[in-house]
């Protein structure tokens, strides 16, 4: 017979572990608004040039495709609000690639929590961050954690949302599953009017094509013609629709003490990012997640922004 987790259990253990919060829902099709959602978003190209979200749709909107006899998505969030900021006049990096890469964080603390299921329980499944074909704000959701804001971002009520998420897709049911919170962004739109390139079309809705997060990281190679200039001092990533949203005056700076920013991040000033080496590149992001655009294409970032133009 299966035997039932105990999601009491499974939370006190994830709390031990450092996550500000955990979740369970049984695993199970997304609903069918979720899906519509997220394939007219691809349909319409607001994926940019991320041709790899087209694929695995089926898995994407099934967790059950992706872990045999799965049964329930434990869903967790790690704070990554760092207690230390970059200088304000100087380039900037968003926050949640100030320190170590995340992916290898989060993995790690959920590796053991499925390690203490595993022994417990004798569960098998899968850990997930940000790696695999998963709807992670939706589990996050359905799993009780919060509600996906105007802005996108899942919104922890009196936390905020500097949060990275993660998931454990497991073959064996909980004794409870958590219920979905309701939307708590009312009547505000401070996300989508302090968006500086418009990207935030409609609320739920970000064109990725005009998003400097999607622009500084992901965008390989020039800038095209249509492309949004690169405002602010922004070189890697984009907080602005995070930064106005009311809820994150609750943040809280982290005890995770990876994501912690380096000494030597800190201390940049704008003429050293102008004359960065690729050694030096290399030393001041190693393990990091910012290695993901690579150096010439921080360097075409800090290019456009001394010049003023993408072009
Ligand atoms: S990350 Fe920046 S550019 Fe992208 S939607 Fe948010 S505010 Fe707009
Ligand atoms: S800024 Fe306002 S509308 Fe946007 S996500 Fe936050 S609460 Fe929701």
């Amino acid at each position: 017979m299966v035997k039932n987790l105990s999601a009491q259990e499974i939370k006190a253990e994830a709390q031990r572990l450092g996550f500000s919060a955990c979740g369970v829902a049984q695993a199970d099709h997304v609903n069918p608004l979720a899906h519509t959602h997220f394939e007219r978003w691809i349909k319409q190209g607001c994926h940019a040039t991320m041709g790899y979200l087209e694929n695995h749709e089926e898995k994407r909107v099934d967790p059950r495709l992706l872990v045999d006899q799965a049964q329930s998505v434990i869903s967790v969030a790690l704070n990554y609000y760092p207690g230390q900021q970059i200088p304000a006049n100087e380039y900037q990096l968003s926050r949640y690639a100030y320190g170590k890469d995340y992916h290898d964080v989060v993995k790690e603390k959920l590796t053991a929590l499925l390690d203490f299921l595993q022994a417990n329980y004798g569960t098998n499944g899968r850990a997930f961050c940000d790696t695999a074909p998963v709807l992670e704000r939706y589990w996050a959701w359905r799993a009780g954690l919060g509600w996906i804001g105007k802005n996108t971002q899942l919104i922890i009520p009196q936390a905020g949302s500097h949060f990275f998420l993660g998931e454990l897709i497991v073959d064996q049911p909980a004794d409870q599953y958590d219920t979905p919170q309701l939307n708590r962004c009312g009547s505000c739109t401070r996300c989508l009017e302090a968006c500086p390139t418009k990207a935030l079309e409609a609320p739920y809705w970000l064109n990725a094509n005009k998003c400097l997060s999607y622009l500084t990281i992901e965008h390989r190679g020039a800038f095209t013609p249509n492309a949004p200039l690169l405002t602010g001092n922004t070189i890697y990533g984009c907080d602005v629709c995070s930064q106005v949203c009311p809820w994150n005056r609750f943040a809280t700076p982290t005890e995770v003490q990876e994501f912690a920013p380096s000494e030597a991040l800190l201390q940049m000033r704008k003429e050293d990012w102008h004359t960065l080496t690729k050694a030096e590149y290399q030393q001041l992001f190693k393990g990091s997640a910012v290695k993901r655009a690579k150096y010439e294409g921080l360097m075409r970032n800090i290019n456009a922004l001394e010049k003023g133009t993408n072009k």
